[in-house]
């Protein structure tokens, strides 16, 4: 069911030779970027109706207005199962406390006397906020997204997330009751590309119902698609990490049980067949056991066929076995992954030697699954191996750090001479000038 990669043999190889021996999901944003390229361009041109018409191709329902009516989230949350709204109120709670803590203060540094440089934290005005809705249907992002965007203070938050055939064009009941509950009454029910790119270009209002207005920033998880747009169309608007299939690697010796640790592979497995689970160990009797406890576990699994042993089974999962745990190290740092679990003998220092992951899970208690929904982190993290660049979603991700320069005429006087020799090193007279300028001409030497 999963394949075996045995690296005990030699010395490990560094950096991208290393990598190319992990498995790794074929997720080529760049080939899906020619697919999206045509859908982004319809909707720049005829916006709203595009939109629609896209919906209809790929989700298979024609949406009567892509805003979400104001009483069909009212009525998504009066009739949410009431188990599910604790459990959503309980995610937000731990997500706030989390997510509070990131807030940035704005910070001055007295440069020399009468010259300060202040840092002050703005956020973003307008962001658009991407909620899955493909394959699985997913609440939990509407909490992981809002959160930090409200925790920064962004003022206008838009929520876009697929239209369901089965609930008449409107997104999952779920997804809106979690909108409504964090009080964002901006819905729109437009997935993939297409709402990827009407939050970039805006659409017009169409008789009664509303415009979208064009957002600063898209965050949030998705699909090749969803990813690709996100590429496409960075700079016009800004980007969070590309959040792809999920990965979870886990690093374990001879004292994790593998009953966990099988538990815990097929979790991730079960969210889309290209998702990633990645088992390293220096133990050859945990890498079988696990095995056999997967074999076990899938067969009484849901979603057995179509997501979770193709994902288990594909090129990008794999059981790797490492001649120790230094090398095991090596191996999770050169992948990268979305989640690593670290279930070894002392799990908290072992953790503190990881370098590169999105999120990183320590010893027995603290499951992957924990933090798809309660442990107050962030579920939005950086797939593909750009863990080693990125991080996932924050109250960082939605501000924006201005540098405010404040100097008088004697800190300026002070380093006059400084600027002018750097602008002339750079052989450009004119920045020397603009100080020339505001001492007659004549540069003060100090
Ligand atoms: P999705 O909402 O991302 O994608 C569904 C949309 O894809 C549809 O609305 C449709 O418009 C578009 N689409 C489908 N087929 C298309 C085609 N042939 N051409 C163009 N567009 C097409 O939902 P999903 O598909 O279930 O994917 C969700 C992904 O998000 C999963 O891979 C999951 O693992 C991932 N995820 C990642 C994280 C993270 O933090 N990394 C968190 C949650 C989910």
């Amino acid at each position: 069911m999963i394949s075996r990669i045995d690296l005990r043999g030699e010395a490990l190889p560094e950096g991208s030779a290393l990598r190319d021996l992990l498995p790794r999901a074929e997720f080529d944003v760049e080939a899906a970027l020619e697919k999206v390229r045509p859908i982004c361009e319809d909707v720049r041109h005829h916006g709203a109706a595009a939109v629609i018409d896209y919906g209809e191709k790929f989700d298979g329902v024609r949406v009567p207005s892509l805003r979400v009516p104001a009483e069909e989230l009212t009525r998504a949350l009066d009739e949410l199962d009431p188990a599910v709204r604790a459990a959503l109120e309980e995610s937000v709670r731990r997500a706030r406390l989390v997510h509070r803590e990131q807030r940035r203060t704005t910070h001055t540094t007295q440069v020399v006397p009468g010259g300060t440089v202040t840092e002050k934290w703005i956020p973003v005005e307008r962001v658009g906020l991407y909620v899955p809705g493909g394959r699985s249907v997913y609440p939990s992002s509407v909490v992981m997204n809002v959160v930090p965007a409200q925790e920064a203070g962004v003022e206008g938050v838009a929520v876009a997330s697929p239209p369901q055939r089965e609930f008449g064009g409107l997104p999952h009941p779920t997804i809106l009751a979690a909108c409504a509950l964090l009080g964002v009454d901006e819905v729109y029910a437009a997935g993939g590309a297409q709402a990827i790119a009407m939050f970039a270009y805006g659409t017009e209002a169409r008789g009664d119902e509303p415009g979208c207005a064009p957002v600063n920033l898209v965050t949030g998880p998705g699909n090749i698609y969803v990813a690709a747009a996100k590429r496409l169309l960075k700079g016009r608007i800004g980007i969070d990490a590309e959040a792809g299939p999920t990965e979870i690697a886990i690093l374990a010796d001879s004292t994790a049980d593998p009953v966990h640790v099988a538990a815990d592979l097929i979790s991730q497995a079960e969210h889309d067949p290209m998702a990633a689970s990645v088992l390293v160990t220096d133990s050859e009797e945990l890498a079988e056991a696990t095995e056999a406890e997967l074999k076990t576990q899938v067969a009484a699994s849901k979603h057995v066929d179509d997501r979770i042993v193709p994902a288990l089974a594909g090129r990008q999962s794999a059981v790797v076995l490492v001649r120790d745990l230094a090398d095991g190290l090596k191996v999770v740092d050169a992948y990268g992954a979305e989640h690593l679990e670290v279930q070894t003998a002392d799990a908290a220092a072992v953790a503190d030697r990881v370098r590169n992951a999105g999120a990183i899970f320590v010893g027995p208690w603290a499951p992957v699954s924990l933090g798809d929904y309660c442990a107050g982190s962030n579920h939005v993290l950086p797939t593909g191996g750009c863990a080693c660049h990125s991080s996932g979603l924050s109250v960082q991700s939605f501000l924006r750090g201005v540098h405010i320069v404040d100097y008088t005429r004697d800190a300026l006087a002070d380093v006059a001479h400084h600027v002018v020799t750097l602008a002339e090193a750079e052989d450009l007279p004119a920045h020397g000038a603009a100080i020339k300028a505001r001492f007659e001409w004549k540069v003060p030497q100090r």
